[in-house]
């Protein structure tokens, strides 16, 4: 619909009015830094910043619900992706600097019936991998690329060069939104060479950044990229930028939305890597909650690999917990392979906000053998599932083995990404070919291989079709060795 043919009072709950406050928090220092400038740390101790707002309009929570609800209708594309949520995510930006590539919005699934028999739960999956670039990294990217746009357009930023240091999706994402923004972003990433699939690497290549391949894993890059933000001019666009977060905060806000409002007796299982996403959709909830557009939270819980679980090892301590950075060994759920999160400190500050706020929050730890099974059962059940996917069915399995889903009416999996982007983990559980480091050893219920046919008479060949008599035979062969193949009976 057009905004002229809503009602007043509804045009006015529709149109986002650029305002209200913003300003970066140090979780560190307390201390709050202007909005007007980039920072990826406190300026003043170095800490971790997380941005916070006032909204400029004071609404019920009745009014809030209606205006989310009325812009589902309204064919304005600035309102049509994340900003949906615009006065959760960035009240202070125009509309006119809102960069919109058809992100968010992504459809949550609910299990076929097998599927839900096989394990024991309502459960449902959110297709994050059905966003621009194929994961939920573009949520964040909209939101970092819009107040980059902001900058440009009302700051007089100049030229920018956004780096990012990526285990292959935040690059896709960083690659393809600054392209967008082509000439005045340009864009260049640092993945770890040889720890992205060759389809991550395809992307930032694809859409033109300058590409360096970093020997070491995802935290080398990561220090890098944290060196050159720190010595450059350079924007920084890992999740260490806070406006990534907010992007991502809109996770939260669909689901919300798609539920009615009501997170009564819901879970959510949430792959963590460095720890961005899980913290930016406690974050969205909470935000949701202290408007009380919701009035309860859905329980969180995260999931990490054996090969790669700093934050579960946190969690497992009792009391006076320390963090402690791991070693990561190889993953199939290689995007979250991280052994240092960035995200750390705004885990531990919301996932206690949280719980204080009645939510539940916990970390559950899965084997490479269960995250590569789910994977492929849930493609089995008709669902598309990356490999973290994967992890978030197999937290599910260990989640309700530990009894941690006290409520179970419904969960909702996070499937971070395509599961075409990690689809050479499949060929490789297919063709028996993990090194020995993964410990996976491939199920033959769960394997599959092409089969071939070959029948008697001539066959087709490049350059060489069949015609008459002897196409007839050909197809006639292979019919009869398919029909032979599956058991068939003539008719
Ligand atoms: C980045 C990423 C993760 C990990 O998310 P964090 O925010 O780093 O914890 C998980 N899955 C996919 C597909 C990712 O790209
Ligand atoms: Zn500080």
């Amino acid at each position: 619909m057009r905004l002229d043919d809503f009602q007043a009072d509804d045009r006015r709950l529709i149109m986002p009015t650029a305002g209200g406050d913003m300003h970066y928090h140090c979780l560190n220092c307390s201390r709050s830094s202007d909005i007007d400038r980039i920072f990826y740390t406190c300026p003043h101790c170095g800490g971790i910043l997380l941005i916070e707002s006032e909204e400029p309009a004071r609404l019920t929570p009745q009014e809030w619900r209606r205006r989310f609800d009325l812009r589902k209708l309204v064919t304005l594309p600035q309102i049509r992706g994340i900003f949906r949520y615009h006065e959760l995510i960035a009240p202070i930006l125009p509309l006119d600097c809102i960069i919109y590539l058809g992100e968010g919005h992504t459809p949550m699934i609910e299990a076929s019936s097998s599927l839900t028999q096989a394990v024991g739960i309502n459960l449902a999956f959110k297709n994050d991998g059905q966003n621009p670039s194929a994961s939920f990294k573009d949520r964040g990217m909209a939101g970092a690329m819009s107040y980059i746009n902001y900058l440009l357009k009302y700051k007089n930023a100049g030229q920018i060069l956004s780096i990012c240091a990526s285990t292959g999706d935040t690059s896709a994402a960083a690659a393809l939104y600054a392209a967008y923004l082509a000439p005045q972003v340009v864009s260049a990433v640092l993945l770890p060479a040889g720890k992205v699939t060759p389809q991550q690497l395809a992307q930032p290549l694809g859409a033109g950044a300058v590409v360096f391949e970093i020997p070491g894993v995802f935290d080398d890059c990561m220090k890098v990229a944290e060196y050159l933000a720190e010595h450059y001019q350079v924007a920084l666009l890992n999740s260490k930028n806070a406006w990534r977060i907010r992007g991502q905060e809109s996770y939260a806000y669909e689901i919300a939305q798609d539920l009615d409002y009501d997170l009564n007796d819901q879970t959510l299982l949430v792959p963590i890597g460095n720890a961005g996403n899980i913290s930016a959709i406690m974050a969205g909830f909470l935000r949701l909650r202290r408007l009380n557009i919701i009035t309860s939270l859905p329980g969180i819980i995260g999931v990490q690999s054996e090969h790669a679980d700093p934050v579960f090892r946190y969690y497992q301590q009792p009391e006076e917990r320390r963090f402690a950075p791991v070693d990561v060994a190889p993953s199939v759920a290689q995007a979250a392979m991280i052994g240092n999160p960035v995200s750390m400190p705004r885990v531990i500050s919301l996932a206690a906000q949280y719980q204080e706020t009645g939510g539940q929050f916990a970390v559950v730890r899965v084997s490479e053998q269960e995250i590569m099974d789910s994977m492929l059962t849930a493609n089995r059940h008709g669902h598309i599932a990356c490999t973290q996917g994967g992890e978030s069915l197999a937290g599910l399995r260990r989640a309700l083995e530990l009894k941690l889903i006290k409520n179970n009416r419904h969960v909702i999996l996070d499937s971070t990404a395509h599961h075409l982007k990690f689809i050479g983990f499949q060929q490789m559980y297919f063709d028996g070919a993990f090194p020995p480091e993964f410990g996976i050893k491939p199920k033959k219920e769960l394997s599959n291989t092409p089969r071939e046919v070959s029948a008697p008479g001539p066959h087709p060949e490049t350059g060489r079709p069949l015609y008459g008599n002897e196409l007839k035979k050909f197809v006639g062969e292979t019919a009869r060795a398919i029909a032979a193949n599956l058991g068939l009976e003539y008719r």
